[in-house]
């Protein structure tokens, strides 16, 4: 039996861990968290993330070592992996954490991506608003998550003090992008170069955090395209595991935003939704086993619980809809759950989804 070690034991390693069990596979998880998750699927050491002693033990216990958020230490991984495999690969990570590499990375695959310019002081931010005008979006480079670390800046005048508020250097520009919706692709390569990727998902944010994917979306130009800048960077990174790249669409257009290294939020309607799950082919693609179907079973929707659960004697509806309970205390702003609707057409999802936003808002 294989053991795969996790680094991180919140809700993608509880997944990850439910996935492995189809598998028989056993986890071990490093969190320094009380009550993490992913507890229920394997054993966690409590010691910190880049704890010399936590990923030694990880490691000496672990056939493979993943990571299931991209915060994690580069230097942390890259001392994992000069005894032990780890995966997605050190050099996809370093990429992901630094949102200046990550643009290049882009574009050096010809992956177009909006005007941007790296900002380090106000003569920066100054040339760069010249350059690519107003209204803008600074970010921080590096640590930003869930819209975390940015402003959209509007006005010249404001210039001055969102640069202050996000620290003054290390940032990057972006122009603001018009975008007529968001979509994101999510694509697995296992350890031999075999590459699977799901149908493009249409995602809707609220307060900058995933609110509602629905997936697949209808639009057979944009989902090749959306395949080939997958297949591009995962065969540039040589990348194993799943990979997640956010875009936006400006007519047929796809700029690529930011990309993951991991199993992504945008993806967990693929638990009932497609023959195989990401977290399942996540499993697979580090173990070398063959990827499993990523075929969509109709037409599904996820919405996130953010903050609060439904109350328990909340009448989903239907057989179709699916609960996931993470078993996370609540806190506003805090993903503790996701519902999942799976409909033979899109319209039916559609209502389905809105009407249980409507229950969950009331
Ligand atoms: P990010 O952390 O880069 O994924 O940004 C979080 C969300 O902010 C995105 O999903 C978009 O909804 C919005 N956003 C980020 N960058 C831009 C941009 N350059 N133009 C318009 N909206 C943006």
């Amino acid at each position: 039996m294989k053991r795969i070690g996790i680094i991180g034991a919140g809700q993608l390693g509880q997944m990850l861990g439910f996935a492995g069990q189809r598998l028989d596979i056993e986890f071990v998880f490093l969190d320094p968290s009380p009550d993490p998750p992913a507890a229920v699927v394997g054993p966690v050491l409590k010691l910190p993330f880049d704890s010399d002693e936590g990923l030694q033990q990880l490691a000496s216990e672990a056939d493979v070592v993943t990571y299931e958020f991209e915060n994690v230490s580069l230097s942390a991984i890259e001392t994992i992996a000069a005894n032990t495999a780890v995966f997605p690969p050190p050099d996809a990570l370093r990429f992901a954490q630094d949102r200046l590499q990550e643009k290049q990375l882009f574009e050096s695959l010809q992956i177009p991506v909006a005007p941007y310019r790296a900002i380090d002081s106000e003569e920066d931010l100054r040339n760069a608003a010249r350059d690519i005008g107003l209204p803008l979006v600074l970010k921080t480079r590096r640590l930003g998550y869930d819209g975390k670390g940015q402003a959209v800046v509007g006005d010249e005048a404001d210039l001055l003090m969102a640069l202050k508020a996000l620290g003054g250097s290390e940032l990057i520009a972006e122009q603001w992008v018009p975008f007529d919706r968001e979509v994101s692709a999510i694509g697995v390569r296992n350890v031999s170069g075999e590459v699977a990727a799901y149908p493009l998902i249409e995602n809707q944010h609220r307060d900058g955090i995933l609110n509602i994917s629905k997936a697949p979306v209808a639009a057979h130009g944009l989902t090749a395209l959306a395949r080939r800048h997958l297949e591009q960077m995962l065969s540039r990174l040589d990348y194993v595991g799943v990979l997640t790249i956010e875009f936006f669409v400006v007519d047929d257009v796809l700029l690529a935003n930011e990309f993951a290294p991991r199993v992504h939020n945008s993806g967990h309607w693929t638990i009932e939704g497609a023959r195989t799950s990401q977290f399942e082919n996540h499993l697979r693609a580090i173990l070398d086993l063959p990827l499993g179907d990523t075929s969509p079973l109709g037409h599904a929707g996820m919405l996130n619980l953010i903050g609060s659960m439904p109350p328990k004697n909340l009448a989903l509806g239907s057989d179709t809809v699916f609960l996931h309970d993470y078993g996370k205390k609540p806190r506003p702003g805090r993903k503790l759950g996701h519902l999942t609707v799976v409909a033979s057409d899109p319209s039916d999802r559609d209502k389905a989804i809105a009407r249980l936003s409507e229950i969950l808002a009331a």
